[in-house]
């Protein structure tokens, strides 16, 4: 068997706690859709232990690592299988419209335990690429997954619920307990499949969409009338009007209602705001 030199102490920081059970990786990748793409692109290489299951389901695999200690020990230990490419960089400043084109691919599925500091900006993050990632199968922190996945009149339903349902369904896939880690974070995590809505969402502007959903939430114990027409500096008798044409009623809170009602007050709200 070969032989590795000592995997660098994990940083805290970077959000390391790594998966080693081949059996909970194996599951994991198996809720990735298949015949998607031959593409995938793994957020967050850690140890290599999730890519070298992916290279295995996968035609190509691009890692992504911003840990120098970690990809200079990869590098070291030749790891990776040769259907993989390591990038050593911060996720959030790398496209993967540019990883798919320098592949010579369209699409490719997005998969990782990631690190939990940048969770949130990675939703925001398929929200923008949604053109290149038609699926994706991300684990999350459990409360952070139960943000993402919640629907109406849910205490956890927000703008990350919202952003993260425009472009795609996504449900929780499987839970898994801190004791499969290492170190053992506190919380229980769970993994979320986000599955692209072959209609489309059906909004005419994705930034508007953003606009209207940060301010309809901004103070989201108020009226959504009083909220949003003090967040966005609009008069409150045209705003009233823009939200019955939309089906809502001025009265209710941001999180009594559903993305469909977002979706038909952005379309509205398009017209003031392009
Ligand atoms: N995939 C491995 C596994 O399952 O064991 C590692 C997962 S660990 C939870 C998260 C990994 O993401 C760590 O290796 C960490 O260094 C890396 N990471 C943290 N922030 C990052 C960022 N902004 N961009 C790329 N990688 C990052």
């Amino acid at each position: 068997m070969k032989k590795f030199s000592k995997i660098p102490p994990s940083k805290k920081s970077l959000g390391q706690n790594f998966l080693s059970d081949k059996n909970v990786l194996e599951r994991m990748v198996s809720f990735v859709p298949e015949n998607l793409t031959d593409l995938a692109i793994e957020i967050g290489t850690g140890t290599g232990a999730l890519t070298k299951i992916l290279s295995s389901r996968f035609e190509r695999v691009v890692t992504i690592e911003k840990d120098d200690r970690l990809v200079a020990w990869l590098h070291e230990n030749d790891v990776l299988p040769d259907n993989c490419r390591l990038i050593h960089h911060d996720v959030l400043k790398v496209s993967f419209s540019s990883i798919t084109q320098a592949e010579g691919k369209q699409e490719a599925v997005v998969v990782g335990n990631l690190p939990y500091n940048v969770s949130s900006q990675i939703v925001f993050k398929l929200f923008d690429e949604h053109r290149t990632v038609p699926a994706a199968c991300l684990l999350f922190q459990k409360e952070v997954a139960e943000r993402i996945t919640a629907s109406k009149s849910k205490k956890s339903l927000g703008v990350l619920s919202l952003v993260a349902q425009l472009f795609y369904n996504v449900r929780i896939v499987m839970d898994l307990s801190p004791g499969l880690f290492r170190p053992r974070p506190k919380v229980t995590s769970s993994l979320v499949l986000f599955e692209r809505k072959e209609k489309g969402a059906g909004v005419q502007d994705a930034k508007v969409f953003l606009r209207v959903i940060k301010a309809a939430f901004a103070q989201r114990r108020k009226k959504i009338l009083n909220t949003m027409a003090g967040n966005l500096r609009m008069d409150k008798k045209l705003l009233g009007e823009i939200l019955k044409e939309a089906g809502i009623d001025p009265s209710c809170r941001a999180e009594d209602l559903e993305l469909r009602h977002f979706v038909a007050l952005t379309n509205r709200m398009c017209r003031y705001f392009l």
